[in-house]
């Protein structure tokens, strides 16, 4: 690919984060086949079959280049710093933001979006101590600051600054609010003349400060599906998105109110894995095809968007996730692909599609 992807240049940034092997998995023989060089490349090594004969028996390295690759050993503020952070300035210029984090169930995606709410004794190679905070509290933390900091400059007519989040979720291709769960699918609903993108009947809650954030998204997460399946207790199958705006109104020269708002998306994906693999049938499988469709619209649009000029022909009907943010996705917006891998040789089917998804994320 010969164009790499920055923020300065075409408002998306792709990033990977390699988590540490936990103490379980390292005791159960599980060695590392991915390596981050320097903080832009993923190596991932595909092992020599046991008396391999064929060529592509023979075990294989690929390369492959991002924005900004971390390693296990990488704590949350640093990863944030170089991802997250640096779209503050935007979205207090009115820059609508979206960050995803991707990759298979196990990999590190609520870590790397929401933080581990206790201290992980059990990582035996993480150097992450109790710095736990992810990408949705401090990006919060960040946004409340440059508010208050606004608000303390305003210079327009009875300028305010607000905030209000909006928290749903994605399952099986319907959405639903994590906030006021009503079993209802949610609409997305189009306003062509105003241009707006929007889920109908979606509660809005106003917060002052980024701790009302983290409650709401506390009881919004008891309000998640999650099923038991083969491959994991509690696997993550629906697409959690906290929708993040933040609004600025003052009054112009005749006395009538304006607003302006821009939105920030931060979205746990559902877990990349095949459905085949969780050796799962009938609903469960639907499911992973359904998620899989979202995620294959959302790599569609994403690649759409990487072309730059053809943002408009991208195709957000084709699933919920990639429709109720097209008005996030188009236009002057910036995103950021956070993709996460598990390093362990078991995973390499996995870590190995994440990598070549979040490739075709930033080159086509
Ligand atoms: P996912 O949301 O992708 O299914 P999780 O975020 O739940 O994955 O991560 C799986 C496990 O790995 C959790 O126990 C989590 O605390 C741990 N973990 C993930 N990333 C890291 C990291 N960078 N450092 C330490 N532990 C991590
Ligand atoms: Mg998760």
């Amino acid at each position: 690919c010969a164009r790499t992807a920055s923020l300065a240049g075409n408002n998306m940034l792709v990033a990977v984060r390699m988590r540490p092997l936990s103490r379980k998995e390292i005791q159960g023989g599980e060695k590392s086949c991915c390596q981050v060089v320097g903080n832009k490349i993923v190596a991932i090594t595909k092992a020599k079959r046991p008396g391999a004969v064929l060529k592509s028996e023979m075990g294989s390295v690929n390369e492959y280049q991002f924005d900004e690759a971390f390693d296990e050993k990488v704590p949350q503020i640093e990863v944030y710093k170089r991802t997250a952070a640096r779209l503050i300035p935007s979205v207090l210029e009115g820059f609508n933001v979206t960050v995803f984090a991707y990759g298979a169930t196990g990999a590190g995606k609520t870590h790397t979006m929401m933080g581990s709410e206790r201290m992980d004794a059990e990582r035996a190679t993480g150097a992450e101590g109790g710095q736990t905070c992810g990408i949705i509290p401090l990006t919060l933390i960040d946004i409340f600051k440059g508010m208050k900091q606004k608000q303390a400059e305003a210079d327009l007519p009875d300028e305010k600054w607000s905030l209000s989040v909006s928290y749903l979720e994605v399952y099986n291709e319907k959405i639903r609010d994590l906030l006021e769960p009503s079993g209802i699918n949610l609409p997305v609903q189009e306003d062509p003349k105003a241009g707006i993108v929007g889920v109908g009947g979606l509660a809005k809650r106003t917060a002052a400060n980024s701790d009302q954030v983290m409650e709401l998204l506390r009881y919004g997460n008891t309000n998640r599906r999650t099923h038991a399946t083969d491959a994991n207790a509690t696997s993550s199958r629906s697409h959690a998105v906290l929708q993040i705006i933040m609004s600025q109104s003052w009054s112009n020269s005749k006395g009538k109110n304006i607003t302006r708002e821009s939105r920030v998306n931060l979205i746990d994906l559902a877990g990349s894995e095949r459905a085949g693999k969780t050796n799962n049938r009938g609903k469960r499988l639907q499911e992973g095809a359904n998620i899989n469709r979202s995620l294959l619209a959302l790599a569609n649009c994403i690649n759409a968007l990487a072309q730059g000029t053809t943002r408009k022909n991208a195709k957000y009907r084709d699933s919920k996730l990639t429709h109720l943010l097209k008005s996030s996705l188009e236009g002057q917006c910036k995103l950021i692909i956070i993709a996460n891998i598990n390093p362990s040789d078991q995973m390499f089917e996995d870590s190995h599609n994440t990598l070549k998804y979040a490739n075709r994320a930033k080159c086509m």
